[in-house]
């Protein structure tokens, strides 16, 4: 189930199938997380809603990975030294992120685009992806779990895989142009496309399962359906970012 939740004086939602897992900490922000915090900080300093968002989790922003995200497959690894590496600041240029290593948490940022999240109980680690309609297009999703496999050695049945709040078939009219480059890049057309209406969701669900994952959670949320609570570029133009965060703890 994806539900909202309330921790210390920030709110956001989460699944709480991925609740009971050891360690893990994961969180789905929404407008509310930021306003909650802008009212937090009404007089004097005003810090960054993401940090205190951050803090309420007991993180800190040097323990978070965030890409320079380009709408790409391009699919990172971190394991070394991150230290120093500040949230405000993101200096790769990619859209997934592999983290094998506990006390680190990665970060997709989006408004409209879907966040794929897949977890490794096991293995204490984590695959973010950032999967709009050209990483989706070029199977990110696909690429980054395959990788995410690889890496852990995990088995397909050993992962779970969630997909956050994004802007789904009910909104996404998308142009002839878009439909031909997913029927060029082997997609079936016929499940993921529905009129002029392209479905996001089930091209990255399809991808989990050409990889013989079966456990795959969807927050059911569509953030132009929902601009109440979500950011949506399609809505909007000019808004705010979504944070979806994932990671163990140290
Ligand atoms: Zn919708």
């Amino acid at each position: 189930m994806f539900y909202e939740k309330t921790v210390g004086s920030t709110r956001f939602f989460a699944f709480s199938e991925l609740d009971d897992i050891p360690g893990l900490l994961h969180a789905f922000t929404t407008r509310v997380t930021d306003t909650l915090v802008k009212d937090a900080f009404r007089s004097g300093e005003v810090a960054p809603a993401k940090a205190l968002f951050l803090s309420n989790l007991g993180i800190s922003p040097e323990q978070v990975i965030q890409l320079k995200q380009i709408h790409s497959d391009r699919v990172i690894r971190i394991d070394g030294n991150h230290a120093g590496r500040r949230a405000t600041e993101p200096r790769e240029r990619a859209d997934g992120i592999l983290l094998a290593r506990s006390g680190l948490f990665a970060v997709v940022k989006t408004a409209d685009c879907a966040p794929v999240m897949a977890i490794y109980p096991e293995g204490r680690a984590v695959c973010a992806l950032h999967a709009g309609w050209r990483g989706t297009r070029d199977r990110i999703t696909k690429k980054g779990l395959s990788l995410f496999l690889a890496e852990t050695k995990a088995r397909p049945d050993e992962l779970v895989v969630a997909i956050g709040p994004c802007i789904r078939r009910c909104c996404y009219e998308v142009g002839p142009e878009v439909i031909e480059q997913f029927g060029e890049a082997g997609h079936d057309v016929n499940r993921v496309v529905s009129g002029r209406y392209l479905d996001i969701v089930e091209a990255n669900r399809l991808q989990v399962e050409e990889l013989g994952i079966s456990r795959f959670l969807d927050s059911g949320m569509c953030t132009a359906c929902r601009s109440d609570l979500f950011y949506s570029y399609r809505r909007e133009g000019q808004t705010g970012r979504l944070w979806a965060l994932a990671g163990f703890r140290a």
